[in-house]
């Protein structure tokens, strides 16, 4: 095998990328691999230096190490220090250093449905790294005003010192102004297998909402966006967010590699087919 590659998270039973991924190296003939990596938390820091040792080119991390890989890499680029997660990391002779290519992937998947933040109220339902790369995003798009939504109300604070806004828990919904929202939701309610699970919205609050992403990508849609669709409100799926993070994380790995839109269509397709079987 040429190159080594792989996503680092625990469980990843659910993960798409190393399909993708894999996808992506069969079309392109590189000889390169894509390995999952399931790794328990009080190995973290061990099996980081292993993987680098063996020379593994570049990596994913997911759930529940994003921030966690942090103390641990040689160095950040700008966005996951603002951010303050990463998501990609790639080797380099002095240790891995570390990227946020959820942002790239969110900004692209907003730009190829049509979706504009600029001048909008924006609310984020959840208030960890994934909400951190929505905030990040909102903020440099020019939103009008940003909201975080979250059980703990203390990290809600802790994104908005950090991007602007103001923050909120469920039990002060009343509290949030009667504006339309347009809505990220970045928690992990809902997913796989607990697909019939939702946050404890009201009905009225819904129907403010006059656009939805869901980052969750398994189900697609999910009960979430189901309901808000049945009220006609535009709505996207996490998986374009998904498609495109992985472009990007390639590009930071091989920034000479180059994709064909045929074997973009190609992978994106299988992935659909795969993620719904
Ligand atoms: P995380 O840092 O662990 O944050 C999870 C968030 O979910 C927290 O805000 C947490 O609230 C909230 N939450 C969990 N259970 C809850 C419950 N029962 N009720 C209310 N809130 C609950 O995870 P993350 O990295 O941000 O990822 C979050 C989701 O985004 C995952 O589903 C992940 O798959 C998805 N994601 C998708 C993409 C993509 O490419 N499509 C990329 C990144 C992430 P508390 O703080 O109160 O615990």
């Amino acid at each position: 095998m040429k190159d080594k590659y792989g996503i680092l998270g625990y469980p990843l039973g659910h993960s798409l990328s190393p399909y993708m991924h894999s996808r992506y190296n069969f079309y392109l003939n590189n000889g390169s691999g894509y390995d999952a990596y399931e790794i328990a938390s009080d190995d973290l820091e061990s099996s980081l230096k292993e993987l680098h040792t063996a020379g593994v080119k570049g990596l994913n991390v997911t759930i529940p190490y994003k921030q966690a890989v942090i103390p641990y890499l040689s160095s950040m680029d700008e966005s996951a220090a603002i951010v303050g997660a990463v998501n990609t990391l790639k080797y380099t002779a002095e240790g891995y250093i570390g990227y946020n290519t959820d942002v790239t992937g969110l900004r692209n998947c907003l730009i190829k449905n049509g979706l504009e933040l600029k001048g909008r109220n924006v609310l984020i339902l959840g208030a960890g790294g994934a909400a951190r790369a929505a905030a990040y995003v909102a903020v440099r798009s020019g939103c009008k005003s940003l909201y975080i939504l979250n059980r703990k109300l203390e990290k809600a604070g802790a994104v908005c010192r950090d991007f602007g806004g103001s923050s909120y828990d469920y039990s002060c919904l009343n509290t949030l102004p009667d504006t339309p929202f347009f809505v990220f939701q970045t928690t992990s309610v809902g997913m796989y297998p607990h697909i019939e699970d939702m946050l404890p919205l009201p009905d009225e609050m819904l129907n403010r909402f006059e656009a939805a992403v869901d980052l969750i990508y398994n189900p697609m849609p999910t009960r979430f966006l189901e309901k808000l669709s049945q009220r006609g409100i535009k709505t996207v799926t996490g998986f374009d967010m998904l498609i495109e993070q992985g472009l990007a994380s390639r590009s930071i790995w091989n920034p000479e590699e180059k994709i064909s839109d045929d074997i973009k269509r190609k992978v994106y397709d299988e992935c659909v087919r795969y993620s719904r079987s």
